[in-house]
């Protein structure tokens, strides 16, 4: 549930049958998030949001609603550039290397940059749009190489390796990346 707030934006809710009390806590996104027991009445939220209003201002690093909008705006576009671009990508460094997937998915705000599902689907973070082109593929062939091995042994890296040679650097350079966006 999302409770739309003059000051805060839109505030998630989340209704939690493991909650003792209300929680305030700030989204990986930036919005303010609430979590409460699972029947918390949502007329309860609003008037413990206004009873905390100023604690919450001074404690919580919110961002306000036209920087919220204005990421929300950013994720769309680069959604859109993420859509036209990464499954090409993929399907042609996969088939370059001899590869064979079973999906792409396009995925956004969490913590990683891409995963590989045991069922052959590769899930790449639109962020990576946002980085430069030879960490993008690296990311790429790193997931492609999960194919393979679903672990990070000494034989996955030594498949990365063969693709992408300067695969340590670019390694840790993305770490320097954000794939939250
Ligand atoms: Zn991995």
């Amino acid at each position: 549930m999302i409770i739309d707030d003059p000051e805060f934006g839109e505030i998630i809710v989340r209704k939690n049958p493991l909650s003792r009390n209300l929680k305030f806590s700030i989204s990986t996104s930036g919005r303010l998030q609430v979590s409460a027991p699972k029947n918390t009445p949502n007329f309860f939220i609003k008037r413990c949001l206004n009873q905390n209003r100023a604690m919450l201002r001074q404690q919580l690093p919110v961002n306000d609603p036209a920087t919220q909008r204005a990421r929300d705006a950013k994720r769309k576009m680069l959604a859109k550039k993420a859509r036209e671009y990464l499954p090409y990508r993929l399907e042609f460094l996969a088939n370059k290397h001899h590869y064979s997937y079973a999906k792409c998915r396009l995925s956004h705000a969490n913590t990683r940059w891409g995963s590989c599902s045991s069922s052959g689907t590769i899930s790449l973070n639109i962020g990576l749009m946002q980085v430069p082109e030879q960490l993008r593929d690296y990311v790429i062939l790193h997931e492609l190489a999960h194919l393979n091995h679903m672990d990070h042994s000494t034989a996955f890296w030594a498949e990365v390796a063969e693709h992408d040679p300067l695969y340590k650097e670019h390694r840790r350079k993305i770490k320097l990346f954000s794939p939250g966006v």
